[in-house]
């Protein structure tokens, strides 16, 4: 990003930081690098800012949106649809986001202070059902006029946002590190994981690495139990079917979005809530990052990776850079009691027994 005075917050979307994981790796006893792209950095807290402005941009180019007229509608777990209200609050278009149920209360309070409103949808709806969060979007879209969805599960512009911004960001902050005897490095993104919602992240950043860098890059996505997204291109769920339900939201889907490219991913990971968020508890305690749920799941997936057949060799190679992508921030859960469960579960302490012994000293 530039030092100098930016325009309005949509120069602040992205150009994220690539942390080190590096008390995780230890703790895990890894000699691979455990690096962190850390999403909540962004102007509007999550991966999905990269991807609000550049569809609202192109859609501004192509004509599709008329200043001042144009109704944007979107069907989101959240991030896409705070993303969407930041770049409408500031460019002036109005805006409605339909969200299941089960996203937190904080993203509807998000978006409602952006001026978004906000209808909710049952979270067990069926994708293509009249009721479900796309369903509901799409009659909202036939009915308004100028109503238009710009939808990110087919919009090029989601992947694209991320080949051009998230995967180059991460390839130069790789490149641009040196190696030292203190944080060896093979100068290279070898292994990338990250959840996949609507696959645009992991698609694009895999196409950045794989096309410009290193056309051997393992690229892990990881899917919540319960989701199809890891079954491949031609799984869907039968409607009558009960999926399992899970807590951790943006990632995982009954269908099989457009721009969610599977020959880009090498490996699926399958992940589970308490895995997740454990996971969470661990970056919060050991790195001091602020994550949300999905970023969770993403180091899960990670860590086992590494430890099963695929991943063993790159856990034990020194300098192999594991780059894992950290969705969004806790500033979206707090509120859940998953949040509070781990916040609150006290740390082994070793000044407890001090601070009882002064605190009960008259
Ligand atoms: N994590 C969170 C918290 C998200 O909101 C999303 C977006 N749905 C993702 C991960 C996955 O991103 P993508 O849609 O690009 O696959």
């Amino acid at each position: 990003m530039p030092v100098q005075i930016l325009d309005t917050a949509l120069s602040a979307v992205g150009h994220t930081p690539l942390i080190r994981l590096d008390k995780i790796a230890r703790a895990q006893g890894l000699k691979c690098n455990l690096l962190g792209k850390v999403e909540f950095f962004s102007a509007g807290g999550s991966v999905k800012d990269r991807i609000a402005k550049a569809m609202v941009e192109a859609a501004e180019n192509d004509g599709r949106l008329i200043p001042g007229k144009s109704v944007v509608i979107e069907p989101t777990s959240g991030n896409t649809g705070i993303g969407l209200a930041m770049a409408c609050a500031i460019k002036g278009y109005a805006t409605i986001i339909t969200l299941p149920n089960k996203m937190s209360l904080e993203k509807e309070a998000l978006l409602r202070a952006l001026g978004a409103e906000v209808i909710r949808t049952p979270t067990e709806a069926a994708w293509d059902s009249a009721e479900s969060h796309i369903g509901v979007a799409q009659r909202l879209q036939r009915e308004i006029p100028y109503g238009t969805i710009l939808d990110q599960y087919s919009n090029p512009n989601n992947p694209l946002a991320h080949e051009l911004t998230t995967g180059p960001e991460i390839i130069e902050a790789v490149v641009a590190t040196p190696s030292t005897s203190e944080h060896p490095s093979s100068g290279k993104v070898d292994v990338l994981v990250a959840g996949a919602g609507t696959g645009g992240t992991i698609t694009g950043i895999a196409r950045a690495i794989k096309k410009t860098h290193n056309k051997d890059c393992i690229v892990v996505g990881v899917d919540p139990k319960g989701s199809i997204l890891a079954d491949g291109p031609e799984s869907s769920h039968p409607h009558h079917d009960n999926p399992i339900a899970y807590t951790v939201e943006g990632i995982g889907y009954d269908f099989v979005p457009e721009v969610l490219n599977f020959e880009d991913i090498d490996q699926w990971m399958k992940t589970g809530d308490p895995e997740s968020f454990a996971a969470v508890q661990q970056i919060m305690r050991k790195e001091g990052l602020l994550v949300g749920g999905s970023s969770g799941s993403a180091l899960s997936g990670a860590l086992r990776w590494l430890e099963s057949d695929a991943g063993r060799q790159i856990a034990a190679t020194e300098g192999a850079n594991v780059v894992v992508l950290l969705a969004d921030g806790i500033r979206n859960y707090m509120s859940k009691s998953w949040f509070l469960e781990i916040a609150l579960e006290a740390p082994p302490s070793p000044l407890a027994g001090t601070i009882a012994s002064i605190l009960s000293t008259k």
